[in-house]
């Protein structure tokens, strides 16, 4: 029901999960925070509050300076731990907000093509989907271009991938997501609200936009792949606070 995601410059777990209390609000059932440690994505989430997800982050020890997290309110799947995001696998993680609707068909077609799931969600498919891709050759961006391509529903998205310490992908279709900057590296919230604490200027995906974030710049591109400018705005410090 909420997504983060921060390309930082220090450990970013701790900073996903403030982030994600600041999307309390929404409501949720469970929360879940990827990042990459040393190049490879580890993943931790908890049913129930984000209370018991902090608790685990206190032993797990997670330094990554990249990472994506969520509070799930579950459509598709009981709301346990296996269903909360981030879902993942060997190449890509991801947290998504919406319904995948076409997710069954999908799902038969990725089972054939012998991947293997964990999860009741929805939402798994579009690990797998781009995993796909990504197996095949394609670029993260071009694999994710090619995902969103057959999905059905309404969606925001956060992708991580694998080996891969300085990029994050992000999606909107029918659910809000902003990017936001700082000195400090940038950043993919649900709303302005999730991002004050972080960053000093913010921009809001258009319908159908997806946005590549790398330390060395932001690239937004439409629903046909167009790459294009989205406004810039100031975000006060201390609004929403
Ligand atoms: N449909 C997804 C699920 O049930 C995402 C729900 C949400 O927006 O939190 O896991």
């Amino acid at each position: 029901c909420g997504i983060v995601g921060i390309l930082g410059k220090g450990p970013v777990a701790g900073q996903l999960v403030d982030a994600l209390k600041r999307l309390e609000y929404r409501g949720y059932d469970s929360a879940g925070i990827a990042t990459l440690e040393d190049g490879s994505l580890t993943r931790l989430r908890a049913s129930g509050k984000l209370k018991n997800l902090e608790e685990k982050l206190a032993s797990a020890g997670m330094t990554g300076a990249i990472g994506i997290g969520h509070t799930r309110w579950a459509t598709h799947g009981k709301p346990n731990e296996a269903n909360a995001h981030p879902h993942a696998n060997a190449r890509v993680a991801v947290v998504h907000n919406g319904i995948i609707e076409n997710f069954r068909e999908l799902r038969e077609e990725l089972i054939v093509k012998g991947h293997a799931f964990a999860s009741e969600t929805d939402s798994e498919v579009v690990a797998h989907l781009v995993a796909d891709g990504l197996k095949a050759g394609a670029t993260p961006e071009a694999a994710v271009a090619a995902a969103l391509k057959r999905l059905k529903g309404a969606f925001a998205l956060a992708f991580l991938f694998d080996g891969q310490p300085d990029l994050l992908i992000g999606a909107r279709r029918g659910s809000p997501l902003a990017v936001g900057w700082s000195e400090e590296g940038s950043f993919l919230g649900s709303d302005a609200l999730a991002l004050a604490p972080f960053a000093t200027s913010i921009a809001y995906l258009d319908e159908g936009d997806w946005v590549v974030l790398r330390r060395e710049g932001t690239q937004f591109f439409d629903a046909g792949d167009t790459m294009v400018e989205r406004r810039r705005q100031p975000l006060q410090a201390g609004s929403f606070m």
